[in-house]
């Protein structure tokens, strides 16, 4: 655990008051009690009480294992480009479903036309001779339990928007939740085939939302679509390789050994725990001895999302695994690693530890923590989720937060709507870190539930300047938790 005022003062039994006070008086720094410190500040601080601190850093298992998971210099120099890992977004019935139907039909890679295909939680298809892969969970809602693990496994997203309907609520939580991953945006502009449509409604309404059409000068990728006719996925496809590798990042070693993330899992019987896994670095073989959440076991068979036995799976394959003992999460990273005993004794460390988040280790971000996480480089920026009861109050707010920000805590409106706060504030606030701001306005009884689950901070507030003034406080680490 990083070095904090309190934990300084105890170590070095001087009062934390004191401590707070030289730092005021000699490094000018305001702090509370809970503020971290660099080692560095705290050696010298001790120091000026004339205490000698020595730092002493305890290394576990658990930080082998993914400093192991991580490409080493050789590795990365070693990297060729992977096929890009989409994932659907958009509307409710705008065809998101419809769309990945017809691209799994239309692309069967070469050679395995009329397979049986199995729904295995991703798949891959082949577009003029280069691979891509497509998760099968449309929505946001499994996009955000995914982030929420950490796992990033999109490198884009194909927002539908469906060209009878424009760009409708779920579309705008879509785009958020997109721009929160730092996920590049390709637009289908889907069901073309209807009478009707009126193109220059919906690329303004994409351009409200900044996402204004390459059409219309702005950068964003549009293309036609139809799901029931067909026209314009191989141009779809054919865009989202052209993306992929403007994204000159979507990359891995395929000569190491496989570390990717569950996608799904499940027990059968006859078949015991199966679970389809991303490979999203190395390759994967039957024979490997993997760990994977809490679970480990030595690779007994894969299947690839045709249901084929295949004995190796390269970057951004998914494939279906068995050996594992235990049924991860979705979202959960996996690794392979050298021999049974090792896998063995992570899985156990690993299980005591899920055992305490259980307990209520985890620690959501508040206004109140804000300052220290920041300090403790646990958090980049301050990401809010604003609704508000009427747009002039939204607008008002935004201005005002413009004028709080400093370079050391960037603030990022993640979110802006009015209307209450609904469950999916609460899922993007859990999958992005955010706090979620209610001017006049209430959430609604299943986003109070699942925040108090969650421990996402929601703050109601019914004048301006008690908004700004709450920011202004925490980004400047003067918010003291109650206690
Ligand atoms: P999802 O909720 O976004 O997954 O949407 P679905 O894929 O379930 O599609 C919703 C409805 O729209 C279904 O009745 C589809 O048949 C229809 N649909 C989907 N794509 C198209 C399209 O390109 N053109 C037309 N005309 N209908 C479509």
């Amino acid at each position: 655990p990083p070095i904090n005022v309190r934990s300084l003062s105890e170590a070095i039994g001087i009062r934390a008051n004191d401590l707070i006070k030289r730092m005021m008086n000699s490094m000018g720094l305001q702090v509370n009690i809970n503020a971290n410190l660099e080692e560095e500040s705290a050696v010298m601080l001790a120091m000026e009480f004339g205490v000698e601190l020595e730092v002493i850093h305890e290394r576990t298992a658990e930080d082998d294992l993914l400093e192991a998971w991580e490409p080493d210099e050789a590795e990365v120099l070693n990297q060729v480009p992977r096929p890009p890992v989409i994932t659907i977004l958009g509307h409710v019935d705008h065809g998101k479903t419809s769309l990945l139907d017809r691209i799994r039909k239309s692309n069967v890679v070469s050679g395995e036309s009329g397979g049986i295909t199995q729904h295995i939680g991703a798949y891959q298809v082949e577009h003029e001779g280069k691979l891509l892969t497509f998760v099968d969970t449309p929505g946001h809602e499994a996009f955000t339990a995914m982030r929420a693990r950490g796992a990033n496994v999109t490198d884009i997203v194909v927002l539908v928007v469906a060209a009878d309907d424009g760009v409708m609520p779920q579309t705008q939580e879509a785009i958020a939740h997109a721009k929160a991953a730092d996920v590049p945006i390709v637009i289908a502009l889907n069901k073309i085939d209807l009478p009707n449509v009126n193109l220059n409604k919906i690329y303004g309404e994409l351009s409200q939302q900044d996402l204004a059409p390459e059409e219309y000068g702005g950068d964003t990728p549009v293309v036609k679509t139809s799901a029931v006719t067909g026209q314009g996925i191989p141009e779809l496809l054919e865009m989202l390789g052209i993306v992929a590798e403007l994204r000159c990042e979507i990359l891995a070693t395929p000569s190491r050994p496989a570390t990717g993330t569950c996608l799904e899992a499940s027990i059968s019987e006859g078949r015991g725990v199966v679970a389809t896994v991303l490979v999203q670095d190395g390759t994967l073989k039957v024979g490997d001895v993997m760990v994977c959440g809490d679970g480990f076991g030595r690779v007994r068979a894969l299947f690839d999302d045709k249901g084929n036995s295949v004995t190796e799976a390269g970057p951004s394959m998914p494939v279906e695994v068995s050996g594992l003992d235990e049924v991860p999460t979705a979202g959960e990273k996996f690794g392979v690693v050298e021999d049974v005993s090792r896998a063995r004794e992570i899985a156990e460390t690993r299980r005591l530890r899920t055992r305490g988040v259980a307990l209520g280790e985890r620690q959501a971000v508040t206004l109140e923590n804000l300052y220290s996480k920041m300090a403790e480089q646990k958090l980049k920026s301050l990401n809010l989720i604003l609704k508000t009861d009427v747009q002039g109050s939204l607008e008002a707010l935004i201005k005002e937060l413009e004028k709080l920000e400093n370079p050391e805590v960037p603030i990022r409106v993640l979110l802006k709507g009015v209307g209450g706060i609904s469950e999916s504030d609460i899922l993007l606030a859990d999958a992005s870190q955010a706090i979620v701001i209610g001017f006049r306005v209430a959430p609604e009884d299943r986003a109070v539930t699942l925040a108090d689950e969650k421990k996402i901070d929601i703050r109601r507030y019914d004048i301006i300047y008690q908004v700004t003034d709450e920011i202004k406080k925490a980004v400047e680490g003067l918010l003291v938790p109650e206690i």
